[in-house]
């Protein structure tokens, strides 16, 4: 099974096609989640582009689920499944709803479909880890893959919301990753965790960014806080472009 929440490009597509390697047929599932976005948030602006959608899953994906919110939510739904573990900080920090939201359309969605695997992005790294630690806490019997992100020429990850830039902030976006791969390099030179994730920080406030949530640098496997590189390390990054919001993340 392949979650998505549909307006479809290449990172998805290559998340269907890791899937068919590894099983005979594959469920993509194409739901807008309302209960992961926040009242302030993009819920309404999300694109939606079921048609062009189905057209690229043609051939790809065996079943297309996409459910109503009232087939996913009925009346008198009262079942939130919080995790606790990776989802602490980072994204929590600034969308405190948004895991319980993502878990309990997961759990709803592995359920619904029972795959032997579900393959979802390291774009969404922090989600991936949450994910992972859903399914082996409830037990549910799904094996969780990760895929690595998909990236444009310049090196900005796919993302639905990319459609939201315009042509100026879309140059800014392609910032991120570069400066990402600053901060590893100096890192890897032995500098100072706490100095580079500032000086990334520094960095996309120059880069034009018109707002910086965080750049941090955490324990690959748990995201938790370190203070050095002896075991496999992780950045990530959240920033907004007007009211544009773009997370990445990298292996250290
Ligand atoms: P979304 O529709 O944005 O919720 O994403 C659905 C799935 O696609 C998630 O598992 C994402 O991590 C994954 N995904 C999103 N963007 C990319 C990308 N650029 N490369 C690979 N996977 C991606």
């Amino acid at each position: 099974m392949v979650p998505t929440m549909g307006a479809l490009h290449d990172g998805h597509v290559s998340l269907v096609t890791e899937a068919k390697t590894r099983a005979d047929h594959v469920v993509a599932s194409i739901f807008v989640n309302p209960t992961q976005f926040a009242p302030n948030e993009d819920f309404d602006a999300y694109p939606r582009t079921l048609d062009a959608d189905l057209q690229r899953l043609h051939g790809k994906a065996a079943i297309v689920f996409a459910p109503t919110a009232r087939e996913m939510y009925p009346d008198g739904f009262s079942t939130t499944i919080t995790v606790g573990g990776p989802s602490a900080g980072l994204e929590t920090d600034f969308r405190p709803h948004f895991f319980a939201g993502v878990a309990t359309v997961v759990a709803k969605l592995l359920l619904a479909a029972l795959p032997d695997i579900a393959v979802f992005g390291e774009k969404d790294y922090q989600q991936l880890l949450v994910v992972k630690r859903l399914v082996a806490d409830l037990a549910l019997p799904t094996q969780i893959i990760g895929a690595p992100t998909l990236r444009e020429a310049d090196g900005l990850a796919l993302s639905s919301r990319n459609a939201y830039l315009s042509v100026d902030e879309r140059a800014v976006a392609g910032r991120l990753n570069v400066i990402l791969k600053e901060i590893i390099a100096a890192v890897r030179d032995h500098g100072d965790l706490r100095v580079a994730e500032g000086a990334g920080v520094d960095a996309l406030w120059k880069a034009g960014f018109s707002h910086v949530d965080y750049v941090a640098i955490r324990d690959a496997a748990t995201l938790d806080h370190i203070t050095s590189l002896n075991a496999p390390a992780r950045i990530l990054a959240a920033a907004k472009i007007g009211k544009t919001r773009l997370i990445d993340n990298m292996a250290i």
